[in-house]
């Protein structure tokens, strides 16, 4: 039976607790919804913008179901949670994300062959299971090369790089033991991502494309307009609108790329896949009339999508762990918007708010 739209009032059930929850649940409170919002943590930082909470793992069937019949439609916004939670929750009511997309984008391996049989660029990868795969594996991909686990990485976390005689240690440290996936490090001009939305009728909205600055694996800035050609920028949102279709996401997609520049044999591959508002979507919340959190809500609620227009130039700074005591600075610029997520502790690593700094639309940021 086809799903009916939302009526305002109704409640959207968010697997999550962190930033992105937070985020999603002040976007729906805005269009008169409500968010209830499920994480094994306490102190979770959406639990304090949401209309009702459940603190419960995500293996606990009985609190998955009270969920489920607590809310009219579920989504998530941590692409971790187990495909068996979102399965035991389908059951009671439709899910977006669903359990098959995001298992798929939850096993680099499963991800990159998804990628690869619609003809998407990517990394030339081979799967480890053991030292002597790596070995072979070296062989075909080569040095430099990085070795990611194949589940559970996040900003940069169970990947290692490897040089000439590094591989050894790296399969015996704490990768040792898990599924492996072997890729060839890219030499890349920057990195981009393209954050869009599709809504229950298959009909997408892309957001301008970011680039991105990683340090140590983990975003420290996205601008928007990125330093890239009309044909880069197209050829990005293609790929983007192949995958979220091929995926048959409803919601909000980020597809995250290397531009190895024009001149390269293949000049954008991409990096990996999230089924989920991203943090390089952020600025979306201040250069654009309808942000990436908006724009999730109204897809997973059944409702038309909203303008993905940029109506400003933009660039988002993360603050993590200590640069969080920066956060009076943003208060006073002109032109910049502050973001704070309410954790009660910072720790290195921790992504704790962001600013976002605005500028006339197309002036050279
Ligand atoms: P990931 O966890 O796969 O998104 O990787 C986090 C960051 O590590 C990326 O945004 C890149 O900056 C870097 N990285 C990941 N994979 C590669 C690769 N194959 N070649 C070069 N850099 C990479």
């Amino acid at each position: 039976m086809a799903e009916a739209p939302l009526s305002p009032g109704s409640t959207i059930g968010i697997l999550g607790g962190g930033q992105l929850g937070r985020m999603l649940a002040i976007a729906a409170a805005r269009l008169g919804l409500r968010c209830h919002i499920y994480a094994d943590q306490a102190e979770a930082p959406a639990f304090d913008v949401a209309a009702a909470h459940t603190l419960a793992s995500f293996d606990d069937e009985t609190a998955l179901k009270d969920f489920a019949r607590a809310v009219d439609v579920a989504t998530i916004e941590f692409e971790n949670i187990p495909v068996s939670a979102l399965a035991a929750i389908a059951e009671i009511v439709p899910v977006h994300p669903g359990a098959q997309a995001l298992g798929l984008t939850q096993d680099r391996l499963i991800e990159k062959d998804f990628l690869r049989a619609h003809g998407i660029p990517v990394a030339s990868y081979q799967a480890v299971n053991s030292p002597q795969e790596l070995g072979r594996a070296l062989e075909k991909v080569g040095v430099p090369a990085l070795l990611k686990t194949r589940r559970l990485g996040y900003d940069g976390k169970g990947q290692v790089k490897i040089e000439n005689g590094s591989a050894i240690t790296a399969m015996t440290g704490e990768m040792g033991g898990q599924k492996l996936l072997l890729e060839s490090f890219i030499l890349f001009e920057r990195e981009l991502s393209v954050v869009l939305a599709r809504g229950r009728s298959g009909e997408t909205r892309c957001y301008d494309t970011a680039e991105n600055v990683h340090e140590n694996q983990i975003l420290v800035e996205s601008r928007v307009p990125a330093r890239i050609s009309e044909a880069t920028a197209l050829s990005a949102r293609q790929m983007a609108q192949k995958i979220a279709t091929g995926l048959d996401i409803v919601g909000v997609v980020c597809v995250e790329f290397f531009d190895c520049g024009a001149g390269a044999a293949t000049p954008l591959v991409v990096n990996e896949i999230a089924p989920r508002v991203h943090n390089s979507g952020h600025w979306t919340l201040d250069g654009c009339l309808v942000s990436q959190f908006e724009n999730h809500i109204r897809a997973v609620a059944g409702w038309p999508l909203g303008s993905t227009e940029r109506h400003s130039d933009a660039v988002m700074t993360n603050l993590i762990g200590d640069d969080v005591e920066r956060w009076r600075d943003a208060l006073t610029g002109p032109d910049t918007a502050l973001h704070l997520y309410g954790k009660r502790q910072s720790r290195k690593g921790r992504k704790m708010g962001h600013v976002t700094r605005l500028l006339p639309k197309n002036s050279a940021v």
